[in-house]
């Protein structure tokens, strides 16, 4: 609905540099797919704005004398991807699971890595370049015809960044991200979106270095639009801390968030009332808590419940084991939590089952346990520790 609002309001310019970006985890839920297509061609065509799906990836490169992964995005079609379509999104789960193979953990509450990871890091990243105004991204990885990490280095470098997990567990969390692209081609805006043109904004002359702009003192600066509510202060407030100028500024230099619909006093009514006169929508029903990740690990367990009675019921075949799917949840958190049985950690403070997974340690709870529970009274003791879903970005 923002926007809609901007763009009815003639606010966005493309001669500007403005551009809109969806961030796609690769863990959404084929309608929400179907929405950002439909919102991509018609910014576009209607309004000749562009409008991006930016996908977090990573690549190989040496640094400090010795290979390693870099994080980094790339841009993708709005056709989901296949062996014809090597440029399109990713759905089954592919850029999530990258993320917890190259930290070798899985997010928390505490620690949101895939928050920060796949959307906010991903966006910063491309804006650095999109800013350059330059015709294509640059290239990034070495130029070997395969993966150039030795088991030996991972477990070294692990050792002196003081981690403790055993080898083998270590190496077996590695795998995926190793079997990722060792590179990020160059990849020329044109070929995504139909509304590039070159623009021409005085604020960014001498602000590039190479193929980037940079943020931050005498670099660029940017508003960034977000579309929270009124009625959403809580998160309000937390992404205004960005802002602040204090520790949670660092980072995130150069960007200025307005959300204009927490000071217009707009609510979720509002928001519906816009969609009822639409003759399209998100076919996704609100009460569903279906939009983000799927199964995001925020969503509080009465909202995880509501997600797996809807969405574990009848599963079409291509959906099996995608993010759609709760067992791939539990898969990826058997995968990247942390066993401390099998790690022979010993721990000062008792962790129930000695796992560690996306609820943290206070909660004994897991995807696994949701995927067994058939009740809500089975839950009901976890409801108040997990706080209901929290990604603001
Ligand atoms: S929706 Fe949840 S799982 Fe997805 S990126 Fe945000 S916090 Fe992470």
């Amino acid at each position: 609905m923002l926007l809609f609002v901007l763009l009815e309001a003639g606010l966005l310019k493309a001669e500007r540099g403005d551009v809109v970006v969806f961030n796609n985890t690769s863990a959404e839920h084929p309608e929400t797919y179907n929405f950002v297509r439909q919102c991509k061609q018609l910014v576009e065509t209607r309004y000749s704005i562009p409008f991006f799906w930016v996908e977090f990836q990573t690549y190989e490169d040496a640094r400090n004398g010795e290979y390693i992964r870099l994080p980094s995005y790339r841009l993708v079609k709005s056709e989901p991807w296949s062996e014809t379509t090597p440029d399109g999104y990713h759905w089954r789960g592919e850029v999530y699971e990258e993320l917890l193979s190259w930290t070798g953990f899985v997010p928390n509450v505490f620690q949101r890595t895939c928050t920060k990871n796949l959307k906010l890091e991903s966006t910063r990243a491309f804006l650095k370049e999109w800013f350059a105004n330059k015709p294509e991204t640059e290239r990034l990885g070495h130029f070997g015809n395969g993966s150039r990490l030795e088991d030996d280095d991972i477990y070294a470098r692990h050792l002196r960044n003081r981690g403790s997990v055993p080898r083998s567990i270590l190496l077996e969390k590695k795998k995926f991200v190793r079997e990722r692209p060792v590179y990020r081609p160059s990849q020329s805006y044109t070929d995504f979106s139909v509304a590039v043109q070159t623009f021409q904004n005085p604020c960014l002359h001498g602000k590039t270095l190479g193929t980037s702009t940079f943020f931050g003192k005498d670099g660029v600066e940017y508003l960034a639009f977000v579309g929270l509510r009124y009625d959403e202060m809580r998160r309000v407030i937390k992404v205004r801390r960005r802002n602040s100028g204090g520790l949670e500024s660092a980072g995130y230099e150069g960007e200025h968030v307005y959300m204009p619909f927490s000071e217009m006093g707009v609510t979720k009514e509002d928001v519906d009332g816009f969609w009822k006169k639409q003759s399209w929508d998100l076919e996704l029903n609100a009460e569903d808590g279906l939009s983000n990740c799927t199964y995001c690990f925020l969503k509080g367990t009465q909202g995880l419940q509501k997600v797996h009675s809807i969405l574990g019921v009848s599963l079409d075949e291509e959906l099996k084991n995608t993010p759609c799917d709760l067992s791939w949840w539990g898969g990826i958190e058997r995968k990247y939590g942390r066993d401390l049985k099998a790690e022979q950690r010993q721990t000062q403070r008792d962790i129930p089952n000695n796992f560690i997974g996306f609820f943290g340690i206070e909660n004994n709870f897991s995807y696994q346990l949701l995927a067994e529970s058939e009740s809500k009274k089975d839950l009901s003791k976890f409801t108040d520790n997990i706080l209901p879903c929290d990604c603001t970005d």
